[in-house]
């Protein structure tokens, strides 16, 4: 068995989903996950945000756009407008998703999960009928009851353990099916809800898939040649990297670099599952291979990670931060879901470089609840320099006004600067 991914901009048109089968469709043994198609995510995340200001007229003009732009691909495929039974199920019941009631709980976070699943829902749906169509038999595989998540919204974790049964039981309802269509990005929580896994969310779903079927191989196509080692949009000389190993590839992923979903590679290097990242235009390109053991990364690696906040903590009593109250700082972070990128600290200070979510603010006031002062400093970015070179240092890592932190290691060097 080999596990494919297709990203939401493989898939964004009819064009890509013709490709998509042009990829598929010799292959056997195969499990293919599909993202939602081009930017659907987002616009699911306005019809929530939508919902939450309880303004009818406006999620149902973005329902209405969702249908029109699938309804488009659709059309496009088949050459004409074309009804598929489980699109309209899908939009029917995204249509009565209504606005929780004034006095019932609302759960901002199942809400955003129940609504944003749709568009992997979707975008499945309307794979799996295509290829049917081009005579490239598959199955529809529903993975909220395939994957079981632990009992979290907007960010959940697999359960691996939990899960493995329930996705072989899926595959084996029809035994001679060997082209499994499922979705990326979500799963079922233990309490009957569906779960997502995070922005980018579909490369772990992939890789647990991967995981469960003890695949030979995982393969993401995406719309570059392969992983680069800096963001071309915004560093011009970027090369690609034929081979990385497990280790690296996390590194870079922690540190921002948009190769893959951080949680991808536990579950594969679990099975020691190679993962090739390949360009989605042409097959015969080899991309780059991520596995346990690689040949050395040669040219630096930078990576720009934005949308972050700089915290800066200092104990009310000027109690020593590091010794005594770090634990307690974590754990309140934890609670309210921060990420921390970096971490700095001096004998008074502990300053975090952490990602700009939802609940900062609140993290915040509780912070100084518990007795810190804190100094929020937003609209930063943190730069990351894997094997730096003189010349990289000094135009990128210079101590400046916009320079906060800047930490350096024997390879590395990270800067948190203001955007
Ligand atoms: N569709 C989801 C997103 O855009 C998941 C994914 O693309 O991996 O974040
Ligand atoms: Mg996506």
């Amino acid at each position: 068995m080999k596990v494919y991914k297709f990203g939401g901009a493989s898939v964004r048109n009819a064009e890509g989903v013709r490709n998509l089968r042009k990829i598929v469709g010799g292959e056997r043994g195969l499990f293919v996950v599909v993202s939602a198609m081009g930017k659907t995510t987002n616009a699911l995340e306005s019809l929530f945000e939508a919902l939450r200001r309880r303004d009818r007229t406006a999620a149902a003009e973005l329902i209405d756009a969702l249908r029109r732009y699938h309804a488009e691909i659709v059309a496009d495929l088949w050459h004409e407008p074309r009804r598929i039974a489980r699109v309209e199920e899908f939009f029917g019941e995204l249509t009565g998703l209504a606005a929780p009631a004034p006095g019932e709980p609302d759960d901002a976070e199942l809400l955003y999960d129940t609504v944003v699943s749709y568009g992997e829902l979707l975008s499945t749906a309307i794979v799996s009928e295509y290829l049917a169509f081009a005579g490239v038999a598959n199955r529809w595989i529903d993975m909220r009851r395939a994957l079981r998540t632990v009992q979290r919204h907007k960010d959940a974790e697999v359960d691996i353990e939990a899960s493995a049964p329930l996705l072989r039981a899926a595959l084996a309802e029809e035994p001679a099916a060997d082209l499994f269509i499922g979705q990326g990005f979500i799963g079922g929580a233990p309490d009957g809800t569906t779960a997502t896994l995070g922005r980018e969310g579909s490369d772990y779903s992939a890789a647990v898939v991967a995981h469960i079927l003890g695949a030979e191989s995982m393969s993401v196509w995406k719309d570059v040649d392969g992983v680069m080692n800096a963001d071309p949009k915004v560093f011009p000389d970027a090369v690609q990297i034929p081979e990385l190993n497990y280790l690296d590839t996390i590194e870079l992923a922690y540190s921002g670099a948009q190769i893959i979903h951080p949680r991808t590679i536990k579950p594969l290097q679990n099975k020691n599952i190679p993962l090739y990242v390949r360009p989605f235009g042409d097959k015969r390109k080899p991309g780059t291979v991520i596995r346990g053991i690689s040949s050395p990364v040669e040219v630096p690696i930078l990576i720009l990670k934005g949308g972050q906040v700089l915290l800066t903590i200092r104990s009310r009593d000027l109690s020593f931060v590091l010794e005594e109250k770090l634990g307690a700082i974590f754990a309140l972070l934890e609670r309210y879901r921060i990420r921390t990128n970096l971490v700095h600290n001096s004998a008074v200070n502990l300053s975090l470089c952490v990602d700009d979510t939802w609940h900062i603010d609140e993290a915040v006031a509780a912070l100084r609840e518990a007795g810190f002062d804190v100094m929020k400093s937003t609209d930063m970015e943190l730069l990351t320099i894997r094997g730096y070179t003189e010349e990289l240092f000094l135009r990128y890592a210079q101590i400046g006004p916009k320079v906060f932190i800047r930490q350096t290691t024997q390879s590395t060097v990270r800067v948190v600067r203001k955007r």
